[in-house]
């Protein structure tokens, strides 16, 4: 099976639970966030897949918008591509990101998101 390569301007996405302020007072509450990150940090800086540097394992974006309302622990709102399961392409010594990796998010328990590879010509084995 092949992936799309995951590189610059893919996404990482998914939902955060995060122990919320209720809007106007009161204790807080569990809240599901959504959580949607541009992969733009912790590129490969020699490989490129249609212009754009492509992704490897812990490639790196910020959540954005940043969650509303505001979580009470406030935890770095970063996503980082965490898992590239028996990926054999190697770039830079390590294994290159794809559509459908897993990611970390921000999320309280530890719950993954996930990459989103747009459209790209480059794809690889999983
Ligand atoms: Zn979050």
């Amino acid at each position: 099976m092949t992936k799309r390569i995951a590189k610059r301007g893919d996404t990482i996405q998914g939902t955060c639970l995060h122990l919320c302020h209720a809007p106007g007072g009161g204790p807080p509450a569990p809240t599901t966030l959504p959580f949607h990150a541009s992969i733009h940090a912790r590129l490969s800086p020699t490989v490129f897949a249609d212009g754009q540097a492509v992704a490897l394992l812990a490639s790196a974006g910020e959540n954005a918008p940043r969650h509303a309302p505001p979580p009470v622990l406030g935890r770095q709102e970063v996503g980082t591509i965490l898992l590239v399961a028996n990926r054999t392409v190697l770039v830079n010594g390590g294994p290159v990101g794809a559509d459908g990796d897993a990611a970390m998010t921000c999320d309280e328990k530890g719950a993954p998101g996930r990459v989103v590879a747009g459209a790209c010509t480059v794809l690889v084995g999983s």
